[in-house]
């Protein structure tokens, strides 16, 4: 079992006295990286950027899944589908170590494929992703609005996948069972997570995501095109998250 996150350099050593040694490893990236538009990781020597963490039982986990996530940061796949091939198969590997549920790692593999083998077409394979989670949903869960943290909205779901749709049972009761955990070490914060209030979001054209403050209008709603969307047609939308 391990877990991933994003951490400034500043906050690294804190980090590392917390869970090195004991029952617990912590393995940092070298380089740091930066999330540029569509979510997609570029190593950056900016200000802003972060060091790729994993945090595991033993060293030896936390090390294979912390080369697997900069592999995948580094890798640039191109049109090559052997590397696409490796860029799933380590998606599929750090999915399992990580708890993340079976449907969502298959919906991930299955719409980065796409994004990826359509990629005149698709403007963000995080973009592709979300529509497509939309599109399965009949009902939009606030624990489960799992990009809200590329807004700046901490406690918008704890989890850190994306969801293969917004009423993912097995999602939802690993987003619940965090919070629960989270309860024994900080109530406040698992009361944020409980409380969080949450508002649409709309995702834009050209695949970014922006809070939405507007009325929903059922003509916004979009709609399927087929086995392969056409996601063009289907930009821009508006995501039903509500208090
Ligand atoms: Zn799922």
């Amino acid at each position: 079992m391990a877990w991933r996150l994003r951490l400034p350099a500043d906050q690294i050593d804190t980090w590392r006295v917390a869970f090195s040694g004991g029952d617990t490893a912590m393995s940092v990236s070298p380089a740091g990286y930066a999330t540029v538009q569509g979510g997609v990781l570029r190593r950056s020597r900016e200000s802003g950027a972060v060091h790729l963490v994993v945090i595991a039982v033993d060293e030896a986990t936390a090390r294979a899944c912390l080369d697997d996530e900069i592999a995948n940061a580094d890798r640039d796949e191109g049109d090559d589908p052997a590397a696409w091939a490796a860029t799933i198969a380590a998606h599929r590997r750090a999915g399992r170590v990580y708890g993340y549920p079976d449907c969502c790692v298959a919906a991930f593999c299955d719409g980065w494929l796409e994004a990826m083998s359509t990629r005149q077409r698709v403007v963000s394979d995080n973009a592709l992703l979300i529509l497509r989670a939309h599109l399965r949903s009949q009902a939009w869960h606030p624990l489960l609005r799992a990009f809200g943290a590329g807004l700046g909205e901490e406690t918008a779901s704890p989890l850190r996948h994306l969801p293969c749709r917004f009423d993912c049972s097995p999602s939802l009761a690993l987003a619940q069972a965090i919070v629960a955990d989270l309860r024994l070490i900080s109530p406040a914060q698992a009361g944020r997570y409980e409380r969080a209030a949450v508002h649409p979001i709309r995702l834009d054209a050209d695949g970014s995501l922006t809070p939405w403050h507007g009325a929903l209008e059922p003509s916004m709603a979009p709609s399927s095109t087929g086995p392969t969307m056409d996601v063009a047609s289907l930009f821009p939308v508006t995501l039903p998250f509500a208090d």
